[in-house]
Formats: C-alpha cells, structure tokens, sequence
C-alpha cells in the first residue's frame, strides 16, 4: 500500500506507506512494536492537523499517525489545569474550559491545531505576557521510540526529553497527552490603535505586557502593519489591544471559527493584487475601526483566540487553483529594540513589484516572552517580537515539481540572514528555505541536543519525517 501525501501549500508531495488512525494508546504502540531495526522497515510519522509546511508530516515510506481521534479533554478544578490528549484541537478544548470559566495561556490565534502538533512547534500565541506553549505545560506523557511511556516536566521528570519534544517536531517519540495550566476568561474588548509611523509603534510594543492605556492592561495584543504600494508600505500600522472590561455584556458562548479583520484583510489583499485603488480604500477602512466606537467590540477571552484558517488551508491562491503561485507563511523572531531594520530590509526586498514577484499579503506583529523551558530548538531565548507574513510566492516547475523560484528562495533566505544578524530567528513550521548553515546558526546547539534525546529514547529513530532527516536527527 502506498499513498501520495501532501501538506496544505501542495509543496510536499510524498509518496508514504499508510496513515493508520489512532483511536488508542495501544494502536500506536503495537505499531511501534512493529518498527524493526531495519533501514527499509517504515519509520512512524505523528500527525496533527497537518497545517505545518514544509513536509513536518510526511517520510517518504513512513506510516502516517493520524491522532484525531485521541482526543480526550480533562479539566481539574482543583488545580486549574486541562489535560487532553494529543490530537485534540484547541477548539476542543475550549468546550471544556469555557463552562469553567478557564480559558488557555497560549496557543495560535486560531484553535484548529492539535494540543501534539502545537506541543511539537513549541507555538505562541498573542498574549504579550506569554512565551511559547511549553512553558504553560505541568507535564506531558511522551511515548517514546524505544518503547517506554515516560511523564516528562521542564525540570525534574526526563527535562532532555521534554526540551526535544516540545518545538521539536516530533523528535524522540508520540506524544499522548499532555496537562496545562490556564487562565480566567475574561470579557476583553478589543480598542483599535493605529500610527503612520512604526518607529512610533516600537514604545508600544516595548511597554507589552504591562502597558496601560485610558482603557486598560492589553491582555491580547495583534498588529497589521500596511502592505500597500508607497511610502506607507511596512511603516503605518493599525493594532489591537483586548483590554479586560468587566462591565460589558458578551455573550458566553463560543463564536464559530469565523474571519476576523486579519482574514478579511488578507483576502482582500489577494482578490485586489491588480487593484491598486481598492487596496488603499480598504487599508482606509481599516484604519476607519479604531475612530468607530462601534466597533468596540467584546468577547472573551477564548473567543479572540479563535479566528479561522480555513483560508490558508487552501492551496495555492485563493480558490486554489493557480499553478504558478502559492500563498505561504514565514515567520521571523527579533529582539523589539530590531524591529525597524528588520522592517529597512523587508521594504527593500518585498515591496509591491519587487524583482522577485512576491507579494506580501498581510504582515502581523506579536510579542513573545522568553522560553523558560530552553528547548532544544529555542526560537525566543529573550523577548521577541514576531513578524508573521503571508505572501503570494511565485512557482517555478509543474505538477509535484513546483518549487518557489530561486529568485523568492533568495529573498526569504536573505531575511533570513538579516533576522539572524540582528540577534533573532526565522521559525520552523513552515516551508524550509533556510539552508543547513543558516539552520545551525539559528539554533546553534539544537541538532546536538535532539540527537542526545533521540539517541536516548528513541535510538533506532522509529520516529522520524523530513523535517527531522534535514535537521540530521
Ligand atoms: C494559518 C496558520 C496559522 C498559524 N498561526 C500560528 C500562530 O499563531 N502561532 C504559532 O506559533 N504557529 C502558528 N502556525 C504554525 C503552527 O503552530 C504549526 O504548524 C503547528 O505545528 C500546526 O499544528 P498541527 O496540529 O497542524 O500540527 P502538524 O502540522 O500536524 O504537525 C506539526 C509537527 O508536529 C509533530 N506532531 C504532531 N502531533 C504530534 C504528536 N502527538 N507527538 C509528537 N509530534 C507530533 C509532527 O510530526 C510535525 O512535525 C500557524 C500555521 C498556519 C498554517
């Protein structure tokens, strides 16, 4: 039996062996037994909800775990902790809090991910006061390549073990469930901020989390700089801060996964690529939401948390149909104080009609705290602040070929070494553009570390995919 796989952007074509789905511990573990020494034996592959992009997923002749159906939540009112299975998603896990009033630390801005593949990139969300998820993790059961289940915390339960598991992309082993502490769930109200100039944006990022406006502590915070054509273009900037408001009257109910501003904004961005005039209208309008107090609007606090995907689960450009394009995301991690000369290089290399043809659909900003857990592959070893862009990239090939073309490989290979010159990182989920030099820069010790782990608990590496064999674990 094989299957030809491919992850969301259709970039990854690999032929696998199988996805058997796991609807029990022991399923995975008979499978596991079944690993044998041998080089040709297929190698296990854990599966989440395969948003990552760049073949994380995937091992040419590998089976497949597909985790869905693990999928339990617990919530401990003692300790204020939810314990869930690995192929939960977030959204799932919402159910359960929100009739306790709880909500998550931190996750993506959006809860279609599972609890094993957000574990696994180590992710962050938009709480400023917040690091990656690992560090709101109490512990987490890992089954490990060489056949033991072992409970690992950051410091004293197998810390080797958890700091390759957590952001290390399925190193070392499944991970079955894992416990995290949460927060209240507040009404936050979301108050619009905006400056045309983002040198003028830099005081307000330095002051997260602890920044008090007329309103208010931001407990959320997101920014959009401009992507349109001119001087405006990566320099004005619009943000949010979801201020708690005890008063207002919000439904306590969960909001469908629906398009917020930055899903609208970015489609529109796509539909108007040859329309100049609509983009400007549209970024007027947009700026136009903060002067509007009826835009004041209210949730709680899992409902900001709660924007969809189902946009870029598309492939390609929006309607997933053009051959020559894809829209993908990168990510880039500086210390705040770095921002605008991170910014200086991405005007110069990604302003509209750029020699490259890439064109920059949304860019968005957060604020992460360090990783207290210094994981393995440790993308914020201080406070970050995080640029998150979603392009339009041009495509050379055809069919399972298309590759972005050389001239945009540069580019983003290029902000990478700029990002990495400026004391910051680029982040592993998505497509791998970076080199193997400029990964080991970004994450000097990281491919030393997961090998120790691996060979420690997972030594015949039953556990593996392509993104693991590029790291060289
Ligand atoms: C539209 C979009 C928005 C995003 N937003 C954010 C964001 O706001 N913040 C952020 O930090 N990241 C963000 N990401 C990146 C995202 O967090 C990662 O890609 C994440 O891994 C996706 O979760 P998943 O369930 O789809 O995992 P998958 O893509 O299925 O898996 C990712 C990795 O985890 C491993 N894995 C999965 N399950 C397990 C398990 N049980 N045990 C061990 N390893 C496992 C896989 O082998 C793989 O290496 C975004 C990605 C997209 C596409």
């Amino acid at each position: 039996m094989s299957i030809d796989l491919d992850d969301l952007i259709g970039l990854n074509m690999t032929t696998v062996h199988d996805m058997p789905l796991i609807g029990h511990v022991d399923v995975a573990k008979a499978l596991l037994a079944g690993v044998s020494h041998v080089d040709s034996s297929p190698r296990l592959v854990a599966a989440g909800m395969r948003h990552s992009q760049g073949g994380h997923t995937a091992l040419s002749g590998g089976r497949v775990l597909v985790m869905e159906a693990l999928n339990a939540v617990n919530y401990d009112p003692a300790t204020q902790t939810v314990t869930a299975e690995a192929g939960a998603t977030w959204s799932q896990i919402h159910h359960t809090l929100l009739v306790h009033g709880r909500a998550p630390l931190v996750h993506q801005s959006s809860g279609h991910f599972t609890v094993g593949g957000s574990l696994a990139a180590n992710c962050h969300g938009r709480d400023p006061s917040q690091g990656p998820i690992g560090n709101t993790v109490v512990s987490m059961d890992v089954l490990c390549g060489n056949g033991e289940t072992l409970t690992a915390t950051s410091d004293n339960e197998h810390p080797k073990l958890f700091s390759a598991a957590v952001g290390g992309y399925g190193c070392c082993g499944l991970i079955l469930r894992a416990t995290f502490r949460t927060t209240s769930n507040p009404c936050l109200q979301e108050i619009w901020g905006f400056e045309n100039q983002v040198k003028n944006y830099v005081g307000v990022l330095q002051a997260l989390p602890n920044r008090t406006g007329a309103a208010g502590t931001s407990a959320l915070h997101y920014g959009w700089l401009c992507c349109l054509e001119g001087n405006d273009f990566l320099n004005e900037v619009v943000y949010a801060d979801y201020v708690e408001n005890s008063g207002g009257a919000h439904a306590l109910a969960l909001k469908d996964e629906a398009w917020g501003t930055s899903e609208v904004l970015r489609a529109s961005w796509s539909a108007a690529t040859q329309d100049a005039k609509f983009q400007k209208a549209l970024w007027k309008e947009i700026k136009g939401l903060r002067l509007n107090p009826s835009h004041a609007t209210m949730h709680h606090r899992m409902n900001w948390m709660r924007a969809a995907v189902s946009f870029t689960a598309s492939r390609g450009d929006p309607g997933g149909t053009r051959p020559d394009r894809v829209e993908m995301l990168q990510e880039y991690f500086v210390p705040v104080g770095q921002l605008l000369a991170m910014l200086a290089a991405m005007r110069t290399h990604l302003a509209p009609g750029n020699a490259a043809g890439i064109r920059l659909l949304t860019c968005t900003v957060r604020v992460v705290q360090p990783d207290t857990c210094h994981t393995a592959l440790s993308y914020a070893p201080g406070v970050r602040v995080c640029l998150a862009l979603e392009a339009s990239v041009p495509l050379k090939g055809v069919g399972h070929e298309r590759a972005p073309t050389a001239e945009a490989a540069d580019v983003f290979r290029l902000l990478i070494d700029v990002a990495l010159a400026l004391g910051g990182n680029y982040y592993l989920p998505y497509y791998p553009f970076a080199t193997s030099a400029q990964f080991q820069k970004a994450y000097p010790k990281g491919q030393t570390r997961l090998q120790a782990a691996a060979n420690e608990y997972d030594p015949g590496r039953a556990f593996s995919n392509e993104f693991l064999r590029f790291v060289g674990v």
